[in-house]
């Protein structure tokens, strides 16, 4: 195989075989194809795309570059969730444990931030002590013990995605329908699924932003998931301006405790209900939508998403006295305050910018190796349709270091669009199954 042909042959619109394709994503989770030549490919793709037969050999070469999930000693429904990424996007940390507490398996493999959007890894890592790095072996007692395990792509599990998504982050190529399918689908299909949810962002923080990209990103991506026999249900979600207030790694974690305690932001508890729901459905544990909010709902009242969150937690090497006390979270030791200078209603609050701003701050990466600072973070204190007056607060900014608060201070501020009464967006857009 030649790399440099494969290149000059994508740039130039044409075909990858699938021999290449197969010996290019082995060799290159090996190590032995470099990030500089893999970042040009992935470049060419952008812009020329995959077709269907390359896809499908693409995911399948991804989910076979490491161990593949056998489940099937678990009983329980396997059913998974994943977003194609947004800003403020904590719905997995609270999900999970709920569907979990009543009565689905959900083995889920996340990935970390990626561009403007935040990652389930480094919400998780906030929790002291928490490891996401877990050997497949010990992924599947956790699953049995638990009914839930979180944990990242390793050097077992789907290694190229795990070297391809880290590199695609840090060279401007996350928005591509193919892309984003394999790199999503071969995650999910390497845990020996019976169904998946897909949350798929639609609005300028998401990386296809219009509605007919996100119809096509969930379209492709229920096709590739049939291929591989899981039946998958997308729902395509606003993300014009971010899931609730917190936006970051450790504000995200206590926002996520604050809804599995009955309490969070209306927006978080909406989407976390209405996935929760189709995963109840997909796993056949009620056919009825009803009957599955008010599962979820006695979960929350209960406690029992709560404990089973614990559970895990202490499984996977964290302190659980964080549900209890979220101040043991890391914490950014200053704040600044933003304030408006105007009068009116929000009548736009920016996902991209208000992630971008995050990840000057240091909640995100700019380069494969930075390290994520995971006590700062982003209070938004007005979302669309909000009344706000001049000096009223915008957000709240947690920082540790001068010069990305200036970063940050460069666009935050102008994040909010100020004018005439408007309406909260409508969260949920679309189902499609
Ligand atoms: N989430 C993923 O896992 N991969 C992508 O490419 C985008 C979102």
């Amino acid at each position: 195989m030649n790399v440099v042909e494969l290149i000059v042959a994508k740039r130039d619109g044409d075909r990858l075989s699938d021999e290449s394709i197969e010996d290019l994503i082995a060799e290159y989770a090996a190590g032995r194809v470099p990030d500089y030549q893999m970042s040009a490919l992935a470049m060419a793709i952008v812009f020329q795309g995959l077709d269907d037969r390359e896809l499908a050999t693409w995911t399948h070469a991804m989910l076979h570059s490491g161990d593949v999930l056998d489940l099937s000693s678990i009983s329980k429904p396997k059913i998974d969730k994943h977003s194609t990424g947004g800003v403020g996007d904590k719905i997995s940390l609270p999900l999970v444990p709920l569907v979990a507490a009543c009565g689905i398996a959900v083995p889920m493999i996340s990935g970390r931030g990626l561009g403007h959007t935040g990652g389930t890894l480094d919400k998780l890592e906030s929790i002291p002590g928490f490891t996401v790095d877990l050997e497949p072996s010990r992924l599947e007692a956790v699953l049995a013990d638990h009914g839930m395990v979180m944990a990242g792509q390793s050097s077992r599990l789907v290694p190229a995605d795990r070297r391809l998504y880290a590199l695609r982050d840090a060279s401007g190529t996350v928005p591509a329908v193919p892309l984003i399918t394999s790199s999503i689908m071969s995650k999910k299909l390497a845990e020996d699924l019976d169904g998946l949810v897909l949350d798929v962002k639609v609005g300028n923080g998401a990386f296809l932003p219009s509605e007919s990209s996100a119809r096509e990103l969930a379209e492709t991506m229920i096709d590739v998931g049939a291929a591989h026999g899981a039946v998958v249900t997308a729902l395509i979600t606003d993300m014009n301006q971010p899931l609730g207030e917190a936006v970051g790694n450790a504000n995200e974690m206590a926002e996520s405790i604050a809804v599995l305690k009955g309490g969070g932001p209306a927006d978080v508890i909406e989407l976390t209900l209405a996935l929760g729901v189709e995963m109840l459905l997909l796993g056949e544990v009620t056919d009825d939508p009803l009957d599955a909010e008010s599962r979820l709902q006695d979960a929350i009242d209960s406690g029992r998403g709560l404990e089973v969150f614990a559970g895990v937690i202490e499984a996977q090497g964290g302190d659980p006295r964080v549900l209890e006390d979220p101040s043991l979270l890391p914490k950014a030791p200053n704040e600044h305050v933003v304030l408006s200078s105007e009068s009116g209603f929000v009548t736009g609050c920016h996902a991209r910018d208000i992630g971008v701003s995050a990840v000057r701050l240091g909640a995100g990466r700019a380069t494969k190796k930075d390290q994520v600072d995971l006590g700062v973070g982003i209070t938004l204190h007005a979302k669309v349709g909000d009344r706000i007056e001049v000096g009223d607060p915008l957000a709240t900014v947690q920082w540790t270091e001068e010069s990305k608060l200036a970063d940050c201070l460069e666009i935050l501020p102008t994040a909010w669009s100020i004018g005439r009464r408007v309406s909260p967006p409508t969260l949920i857009h679309h189902r499609l199954s």
